[in-house]
């Protein structure tokens, strides 16, 4: 058995980003936050530095490296802005797909600027209809002169209205049992009948853009379709789950880490009874807490991108992290709240935005429930310990 350590590499690549992330992300963060805007100069600068393509092979202008890797990216950006990570990590979404799945010509065409920073990637499944059904999706794809006609609705879509390009999947027909079959397409920004709708006005994670796309007869071409006909299920939901759930995991193991700082400078610097608060035993239980849950939340995390990486199938393992680290997340932010006694709701602290950005991690990429679904199905069928 081998202790889990990062590598010297991915040490230096955890030093470039926090290093960056102070710098630049920081001193932002809370007015991103206020303002809902999500800042794409800095997107794009990240791209740059090789975060945005960080598992995107070289030859298409990434940095070659892998799940752990990226996880480790995010990390750093939540730390500080769990909006920009969200941006980030949806991004790495459609561009990972892209990758795993997009032809040679798909591939040349859309990896290199999606790595570089200059163009923003996407993934558009969930509709009104309901995200849990994921398999229940109304969107259509017809074939049509030798290409697709797609009419539908996305809804709550990450990157809705600055993604250059996104997967979206839609159904192309029915299996033997009736059940949607459907596929995934790239569909381009700026595609005559692609539109952005409503943009969210959300309670966390607000440096992230959250909307509805419709769809009106949007003509994509047989080249735009990602993977096989009827392929889409699987590409959807490996890329919700492994890559989706996953990224929303690391998110929180970013947030537990900013919960474990601001309360550890905060407990030391606040002066009750002529001492610091950490000198409190509730408040070192406080702390205890908090810092159990980043160390619990950050080895599921990183144990399931590590399986990820060996291409060992971890489905539960990225399930039973995102459900851990986000609702780990949410007590954490609370508890450390509590800890801040009255400064905790001032908003020249930090910890209110914390709590908002763990309350949004909760559903996106699936919700608690679906989460204890899918890790009891792997229970009752499949335990070994
Ligand atoms: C900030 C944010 C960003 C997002 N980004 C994207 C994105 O980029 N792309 C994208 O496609 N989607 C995105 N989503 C959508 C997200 O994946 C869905 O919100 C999620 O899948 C839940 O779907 P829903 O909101 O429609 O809830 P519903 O599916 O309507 O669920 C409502 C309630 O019913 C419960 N429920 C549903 N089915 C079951 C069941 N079988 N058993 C038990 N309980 C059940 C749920 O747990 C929940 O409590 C995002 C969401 C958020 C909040």
């Amino acid at each position: 058995m081998q202790f889990f350590e990062f590598t010297e590499e991915q040490k230096m690549l955890r030093k470039a980003v926090r290093d960056f992330v102070e710098a630049e992300v920081a001193p932002k963060a809370a007015e991103w936050d206020e303002q809902d805007v999500c800042p794409i100069d800095v997107f794009k600068k990240l791209g740059e530095m090789g975060v945005n393509g960080i598992c995107i092979p070289e030859a298409y202008g990434g940095a070659g490296q892998g799940f752990v890797e990226r996880t480790i990216c995010i990390e750093e950006l939540a730390r500080h802005s769990g909006g920009l990570a969200m941006t980030m990590m949806t991004h790495h979404l459609g561009a990972a797909l892209i990758s795993q799945y997009g032809t040679e010509e798909q591939k040349k065409k859309y990896l290199p600027d999606l790595c570089s920073g200059a163009n923003i990637g996407g993934l558009a499944v969930t509709e009104p209809g309901g995200g849990s059904d994921f398999i229940g999706q109304k969107t259509l794809a017809e074939k049509k002169d030798g290409g697709w006609v797609i009419n539908g609705r996305k809804c709550f879509i990450t990157n809705s209205h600055n993604a250059d390009v996104t997967v979206v999947t839609a159904k192309t027909g029915e299996d033997e049992k009736g059940r949607n079959k459907l596929s995934a397409f790239l569909v381009e920004k700026g595609a005559e009948g692609f539109t952005p709708g409503r943009k969210e006005h959300k309670l966390g994670l607000r440096a992230s853009v959250t909307g509805d796309v419709a769809l009106t007869n949007v003509k994509a071409p047989e080249s735009a379709l990602l993977g096989k006909e009827g392929g889409g299920s699987k590409i959807g939901l490996e890329g919700i789950s492994e890559i989706g759930r996953a990224g929303m995991s690391a998110i929180c193991v970013g947030l537990l880490r900013a919960c474990v700082e601001e309360a550890v400078k905060f407990a030391n610097e606040r002066i009750v009874y002529g001492k610091p608060i950490a000198k409190l035993q509730a408040v070192q239980f406080e702390v205890a807490q908090v810092r159990m849950a980043y160390e619990a939340a950050r080895l599921l995390t990183y144990y399931a991108a590590g399986l990820k990486d060996n291409g060992i199938p971890c489905a539960n393992e990225v399930a039973t992290a995102k459900l851990f680290s986000t609702e780990a997340a949410v007590q954490a932010s609370k508890r450390t709240m509590d800890l801040m006694g009255g400064y905790g709701v001032i908003n020249e602290y930090p910890v209110g935005r914390f709590l908002r950005d763990a309350l949004t991690s909760l559903s996106s990429g699936g919700t608690s429930h679906i989460m204890q679904i899918i890790i009891a199905g792997n229970t009752l069928t499949n335990f070994q310990p």
